[in-house]
């Protein structure tokens, strides 16, 4: 009895194999890529130089369609961190969306000094790609040194292609790197005295006819206008006073006050370049978004495309204006407009509930130090010139020469290892000789070798940070950290680049289709964003992947 029992579940599982075998092949390949659980659209935007607390601290003002739906509807990770150093925009987009940091997919920097030419590289330049769009250098890029994919690159590999990628943003970087490899395309914004859209030879020959009559049109010069505040300048309790010494402003206006004549000024200020610095970028680029979704028909179908938009003008605003102007935050009440249009069209274009949307930042930015020192908050700025003549000094005396060093940017020193060789030294010998010499400079706190960040695990602190930003083959061979607070820039304005919270705390938010509504104080990284969309899609994880899928924000 057993036996026939036995007998027929086997005959009964060859039977139901064979069916599906030969009758329903085709149907079930299709239905796997034209799944109704996965979104129609994925949209990733990345707010340039968001903190945290922009959210919280403009919250009010905030309407309900933008900042606020995204809470509302969605998940909100509020303990969210970069998970290394350096806290810039390239490693930053890379980082988002391949899952993992600079040790792993290579982005070490905007710039960094390139061991083998000898020189300093940019993180998208390509000299081997041509110009699409204009006869300027501007479009000789491609993500040709990312190591790794995104996982907008999985989404089309898994989809055999089908699935469209579009980048967009006001930068080239912030284009070109969320995409991916194999992005149908990347655009970005050339301003000068042009003020379109251009692209790369590496996604395509000439710009489609949707991009040419976009650039055609007057959308860029129609935001040259007057910059004023959106609401009654006496409303905005949650930023500084309009007038003050901390803020950098425009060349051709003597205060960094409103209201600001862009028309006027951009003559100064390098043409078009200007609306990067205004929040008119912002929404000359959620224009161009929502060109780009009815153009190419994202979202229209059941195969999963993704839109990687960045936002970019926040972070020439914050630049020039600081963390705590009026002008910053009215750069972020009129983002907030721009989400709430772009959300409103993808609401109508690929339908409620079919899309997916995720929200961060490339990294944050540090209160002016010259503002937090008038407060008397332990802050300031880094002395380069004086650091640089005292080691100087420390070279000759030590080695006969300071040509042993080869380069210092980005908090690295570069040593010329053939010139090491040459003297009969020993690298890593050299490398804690020079460690130990920097610790005693001047706002200098921490100091670390290439040799201890490749042979010593670090899981926590500092030391976590700067060795997940650490890349053997592209990183320098010491490594400075300096003072808390204290920064290598201009006495107006903010920047970003260090491992501090201030840096590395930014806004995570998801909400659409698969996304459940919640909100953790549960720390989360960065790398944490690509693999749980990859899990949302059921695709691979990006193939350099560091990240975990945050399993608590799908549905
Ligand atoms: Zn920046």
């Amino acid at each position: 009895m057993k036996n026939i029992v036995s007998l027929i579940v086997v005959l009964f599982m060859f039977s139901s194999c064979g069916a599906q075998n030969t009758t329903t092949d085709t149907k079930i390949e299709t239905s796997v890529l034209e799944s109704n659980d996965r979104p129609k659209l994925v949209v990733g935007i990345v707010v340039d130089q968001m903190r945290y607390d922009y959210l919280t601290r403009f919250e009010s003002k905030f309407g309900d369609g933008g900042f606020n739906r995204m809470i509302n509807e969605g998940f909100n990770c509020k303990n969210n961190h970069f998970n290394y150093v350096p806290t810039y925009t390239g490693p930053g987009h890379a980082s988002v969306y391949t899952g993992t940091t600079p040790k792993i997919h290579g982005i070490i920097g905007n710039n960094w000094y390139d061991k083998e030419t000898k020189g300093m590289v940019y993180c998208a330049g390509d000299d081997d790609a041509q110009s699409v769009g204009t006869e300027d250098k501007a479009g000789k890029m491609s993500p040709h040194r990312m190591q790794t994919t995104t996982f907008a690159d999985e989404n089309r590999l898994f989809t055999q292609g089908q699935g469209k990628t579009i980048g967009i943003s006001l930068k080239d970087r912030g284009a070109i790197l969320p995409a991916g490899h194999t992005a149908n395309a990347a655009y970005w914004f050339h301003g000068r005295d042009e003020g379109r859209w251009i692209s790369s030879s590496h996604y395509m020959t000439e710009l489609p006819e949707w991009v040419l009559n976009f650039n055609a049109s007057t959308h860029a010069e129609s935001y040259l206008k007057e910059w004023n505040t959106l609401y009654d300048i006496s409303t905005y309790t949650e930023s500084g006073v309009d007038e003050n010494t901390f803020e950098g402003g425009f060349k051709g206006k003597e205060k960094a006050t409103f209201p600001y004549d862009l028309k006027a000024l951009s003559k100064d200020n390098r043409g078009y370049d200007i609306l990067k610095a205004t929040p008119y970028g912002n929404s000359l680029t959620a224009d161009f978004a929502m060109a780009a979704i009815e153009a190419e028909g994202l979202g229209q179908d059941q195969i999963t495309d993704v839109l990687a938009v960045s936002f970019s003008a926040t972070d020439y605003v914050g630049h020039n204006f600081g963390v705590n102007s009026k002008e910053v935050q009215d750069t972020y009440l009129r983002l907030d407009k721009d989400l709430e249009r772009l959300f409103e069209y993808l609401d109508t274009t690929v339908g409620k509930g079919e899309y997916t949307v995720f929200l961060t930042a490339d990294h944050g930015a540090i209160d002016v130090p010259s503002y937090l020192s008038s407060l008397k908050v332990p802050a300031g700025y880094v002395n380069n010139k004086d650091r640089k003549a005292i080691f100087n000094a420390f070279l000759e005396a030590t080695y006969g020469t300071d040509s042993i060093v080869e380069n210092i940017s980005n908090d690295q020193i570069f040593l010329d290892r053939n010139k090491v060789k040459e003297l009969g030294l020993k690298l890593s010998d050299v490398q804690d000789a020079i460690a130990m010499e920097q610790l005693s400079y001047l706002n200098v706190s921490k100091v670390y070798t290439g040799t201890t960040m490749g042979s010593t695990g670090f899981y926590g602190g500092i030391e976590d940070l700067l060795q997940n930003g650490f890349n053997q083959k592209r990183s320098g061979d010491v490594i400075l950290v300096n003072d808390t607070s204290f920064i290598s820039y201009g006495k107006t304005g903010s920047t970003h680049g260090s491992g501090l919270n201030y840096d590395t705390h930014v806004p995570l938010l998801f909400f659409g289709k698969g996304i459940k509504h919640g909100e953790t104080f549960n720390k989360t990284v960065i790398p944490d964003i690509a693999p749980t969309i990859s899990a949302l899609l059921g695709i691979s994880f990006p193939n350099g992947a560091t990240g975990q899928p945050l399993g608590f924000v799908i549905d």
